[in-house]
């Protein structure tokens, strides 16, 4: 079936951590500034079938969609740039294409023939890919294509999108190629090599591009351009340049200024006239983003502190956060996992501590919870850091080795334990509470003046919750609990009246921030982060 979206395919040559993502994201940017309709694809060519089961520090945060997806990194950026919530079958993994094909064999679906990458594994893919663009009914899909052009993962990826530009039409399918353009300080000069060979390569799969995307350290000038056009077989006005920027919402205006628009809607045909976009607000945004004072210190005490990519999402949360009450965020990351130094701590405006697995960082994340309840420092807990603040709170109350049964199978008061549904579960993959449920709010607590609203939706992942047979013993103690599930069975949120600003919930907001949407309990935090340094 021929399906009206446009699609935007996006690859990557030269060297990874590019910011093909953003950069396929600030497209996406432009495009919604015309009012059209957007959603997006990230496509990871490895087996895994998820990012669920992938270490942090190789591939950076697990994003967890609103449908319970544990997804690439990728998709937040998507999220927060073209403002949508995106089905978690948007990160299309070669796992789950196999895993489709494989079961449609057993099931019998292709009696017969051999199972072969064309035509089966590929026709699965643009059925995929189709799939997304009939449920979004977004006027454009962007496909961003993970990895780099070369890698032998991607390229039953490639051959699809291939076969989609011929069965959609040149009209509707394009190709963007986002390469680096080196700078050689010893030659003092720009080099355009690496962008024709990955060119080269990525025609060799018959594929194109209708426009080039060049990221370089430093602006590069309109004779580079034409080489590349020149060398390229792209059109002159198709060669962007994208070079290193302070802050990542810059993007789509840098490449507004190189009329990405323009180009993409004569190219795909769209139906919108080609000057007829305003990103005033979006200019708005990046300047209050890129406001330098006041500063606010918050500390992230985590496990995974050395690759900032872990905490994306809550760095980017924290941003918006920070803008809305009109700062500037800086964060202190600090390991978990060594000994806590107080002084450092000391010059912290505010804690913030992350979710995570496992019992390594535990005891810094509790010495973290205890310092900012006798210092009186706002402190923030997300999931695991909600459950940090509940054990240290209870070990503080006469709970003596209270714990979680995550670290503790033995422990005499498991103030944090597993969900019921949870223990019956074998598998690692996909098995955890995950996506969105509603949270109930109690009138009067900081959450509900935050909020302004008496139920919520948020984002999970977790196996472990607040025990309930602890719930009133702690709250006898001054625990609040000022969020549950609608039928009060799990707790949600919980507080201090006692501090100046202590919240924990069990649930993940940094995943519903969007910069033109600061989260609500950002915001109370960045704002009691504010007070507290003014004090
Ligand atoms: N490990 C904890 C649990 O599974 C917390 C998870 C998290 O922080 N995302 O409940």
């Amino acid at each position: 079936m021929v399906c009206l979206a446009k699609y935007i395919v996006v690859t990557g040559g030269v060297v990874s951590s590019i910011g093909k993502g953003i950069t396929a994201a600030s497209i996406g940017r432009i495009l919604r500034s015309y009012g059209l309709e957007l959603t997006a694809i990230k496509i990871d060519p490895y087996l895994n079938w998820d990012s669920g089961t992938l270490n942090p520090y190789q591939h950076g945060e697990v994003f967890v969609t609103q449908d319970g997806m544990e997804t690439d990194l990728d998709l937040g950026h998507y999220e927060r740039f073209l403002d949508v919530n995106l089905s978690g079958e948007g990160n299309i993994t070669t796992g789950k294409v196999y895993q489709s094909v494989i079961s449609k064999e057993r099931e019998g679906s292709y009696l017969g023939s051999c199972v072969q990458i064309i035509p089966h594994i590929t026709d699965e893919i643009k059925q995929m890919v189709r799939k997304i663009a009939r449920e979004s009914q977004a006027d454009v899909v962007l496909v961003e294509v993970g990895g780099t052009v070369g890698d032998i993962e991607g390229q039953p990826f490639l051959e699809a999108l291939r076969q989609l530009r011929n069965e959609e039409g040149h009209d509707n399918v394009m190709f963007v190629h986002v390469t680096y353009v080196p700078y050689l300080r010893a030659a003092g000069e720009f080099k355009t090599k690496p962008t024709q060979h990955s060119t080269k390569e990525l025609r060799g799969t018959g594929i194109n591009p209708d426009m080039i995307i060049c990221r370089s350290e430093l602006p590069i000038d309109y004779a580079l351009k034409k080489k590349i056009a020149h060398f390229c077989d792209v059109e002159q006005n198709a060669v962007i340049n994208c070079p290193d920027v302070s802050s990542i919402y810059e993007v789509p205006l840098v490449m507004d200024r190189e009329n990405v628009g323009k180009y993409v809607i004569n190219r795909i045909k769209l139906d919108v006239a080609e000057d007829s976009h305003d990103l005033t607000e979006w200019r708005k945004i990046v300047k209050s983003l890129k406001k330098e004072d006041p500063v606010l210190k918050v500390g992230i005490v985590g496990k995974y502190v050395e690759l900032e990519d872990s905490y994306m999402s809550i760095r980017e949360s924290l941003r918006h956060a920070a803008a809305h009450v009109g700062a500037k965020v800086k964060i202190e990351w600090i390991s978990a996992e060594d000994s806590l130094n107080t002084q450092q701590l000391d010059e912290l405006d505010s804690i913030l501590i992350p979710g995570g697995f496992g019992e390594r960082g535990i005891s810094g994340k509790l010495d973290a919870v205890r310092y900012s309840i006798e210092n009186n420092v706002p402190v923030f807990g997300i999931c695991l850091g909600m459950q940090c603040m509940v054990i240290e709170f209870a070990r503080m109350h006469g709970f003596e080795g209270a714990n979680s049964t995550e670290f503790d199978q033995d422990s005499s008061n498991p103030v944090i334990d597993m969900m019921e549904e949870q223990k019956k579960i074998k598998h690692m993959g996909g098995t955890m509470r995950l996506g969105a449920y509603d949270c109930k709010l109690k009138s009067g607590t900081l959450a509900h003046q935050a909020y302004q609203e008496e139920l919520v939706q948020e984002r999970h992942r977790h196996r472990f919750e607040l025990n309930n047979e602890f719930r009133s013993q702690l709250e006898d103690k001054g625990l609040i609990i000022s969020g549950t599930s609608p039928d009060d069975f799990l707790v949600e949120i919980v507080e201090l009246d006692d501090h100046p600003w202590f919240l924990g919930c069990q649930f993940h907001p940094e995943f519903k921030s969007r910069p033109n949407r600061a989260h609500p309990i950002f915001v109370s935090f960045m704002q009691a982060t504010m007070d507290n340094k003014d004090k």
